[in-house]
């Protein structure tokens, strides 16, 4: 890793700021998953216990520039203290002379979590001043928000101009090795499994993956009913993209020039438009008429997919193989959750990255076989198309 580490800072008495990705969701007062949280522990505690004093800063949500209550960054503090076993400073605001004085009582080692940056505007528009406002609440930076590092804020990137030192974190480098090495040197066979609503979203991916050679591109959810609808198939009123027909035809051939085999499902979950809840049953693709709707894969399918695993050295998955929100139809993803743990079973480096396939293997009880679970999504899916990260970027070298 090319960057300066937070384990190259000098951070006894320090006062750090650490972007943290603590956008995690929230339901009445209560976060509801808390796998951003326990991703950011090794980094703190890191910091606090070399004398650091821990200051750390996310967004939460779209506020939209305003104090929004829904958004506030209070219920993590009270779950953070309780992960840590210890107390958190939360402090009400993340900018101005109350929020420095506060900061002046810390103590070494102590933690502190501001407010949500986003309830002031200017952290989106990377604004100069609130940048210089932040970095003076501060002596070194630190980032280990991955999840946040494709957007250029206030926060993430126009802070480090004003810092002596900026660093990244534990997560941010462990995120970055285990991405950059499936970029830039992966083992084979590679597969890479593709789900999720659009074909638009993962356009600069699935180039990239063919690009560096990935040996099997599975695709399921939505969009392989683009590709199915682009090779003539009747998809009937499942989720299509009609203006990305032209794009899944180019995909296609690309795949095919460049010797990776294209996998899309074989049967898939359907019902009947007309009858959602009485008519579910799972066809072969070709036997899908005008009426019906795909909403999952089916069990051929997840057999299919789970086989193309077995001989797998690295495997990534972003994106659900169906409406996996909606029982029954999270059996596909929940199928491929539990094939890509015992893929990892078998030694097989295997990454899960977006908050859906994150979500599935949670759920499915398995996440602890993963290899890497990516806490980053957009970020995940431009680090992986081979974009340059610009909260990476700013980051001093070492
Ligand atoms: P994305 O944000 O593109 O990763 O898409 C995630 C969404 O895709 C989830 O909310 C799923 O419900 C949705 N999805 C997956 N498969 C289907 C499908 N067959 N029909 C409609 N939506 C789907």
């Amino acid at each position: 890793m090319s960057k300066l580490s937070v384990k190259d800072l000098d951070l006894k008495g320090r006062r750090v700021f650490v972007r943290v990705d603590f956008n995690v969701p929230v339901k009445e007062g209560k976060v509801t998953d808390d796998t951003r949280i326990r991703a950011a522990v090794p980094t703190i505690n890191y910091i606090s216990e070399h004398g650091g004093r821990v200051i750390l800063a996310s967004h939460l949500g779209r506020p939209k520039g305003e104090k929004v209550e829904k958004y506030s960054l209070a219920p993590v503090a009270v779950y953070l203290a309780k992960v840590l076993g210890r107390h958190i400073l939360f402090v009400d605001d993340c900018v101005g002379e109350a929020v420095k004085a506060k900061i002046s009582e810390m103590k070494d080692g102590d933690i502190a979590l501001l407010e949500n940056l986003r309830f002031h505007p200017e952290e989106e528009k990377n604004d100069d001043e609130f940048s210089r406002q932040l970095a003076d609440l501060c002596d070194v930076y630190v980032n280990d928000a991955f999840g946040a590092a494709h957007r250029a804020h206030a926060s993430t990137v126009g802070i480090t101009k004003y810092v002596k030192q900026a660093a990244a974190g534990l997560l941010m480098e462990k995120e970055l090795a285990y991405l950059g090495k499936v970029i830039n040197d992966p083992e084979h066979p590679f597969v890479a499994i593709l789900g999720g609503a659009k074909v638009s979203d993962k356009i600069a991916v699935i180039e990239a993956l063919i690009d560096r050679k990935v040996d099997r591109l599975l695709i399921g959810g939505a969009m392989a009913y683009t590709f199915f609808k682009a090779e003539g198939f009747t998809v009937g009123k499942s989720l299509v993209e009609d203006d990305k027909l032209d794009v899944a035809r180019e995909i296609m051939k690309k795949a095919e020039a460049a010797g990776v085999q294209l996998l899309l499902p074989t049967d898939h979950q359907v019902v009947d438009s007309y009858d959602p809840l009485n008519s579910r049953k799972t066809i072969p693709i070709e036997f899908t008429n005008a009426g019906l709707v795909g909403l999952d894969i089916g069990i051929e399918t997840i057999a299919l997919f789970s086989d193309s695993l077995k001989d797998a050295k690295t495997v990534i998955w972003n994106g659900p193989m169906g409406v996996f929100e909606e029982k029954p139809f999270d059996e596909g993803t929940v199928g491929i959750a539990k094939a890509v743990a015992e893929a990892a079973d078998r030694g097989t480096t295997v990454i899960v990255g977006g908050g859906d396939s994150v979500a599935a293997v949670v759920a499915a009880g398995v996440a602890d076989h993963i290899t890497h679970i990516s806490t980053g999504g957009g970020a995940t899916l431009e680090f992986l198309a081979g974009d340059k990260l610009p909260g990476v970027e700013a980051l001093n070298d070492k």
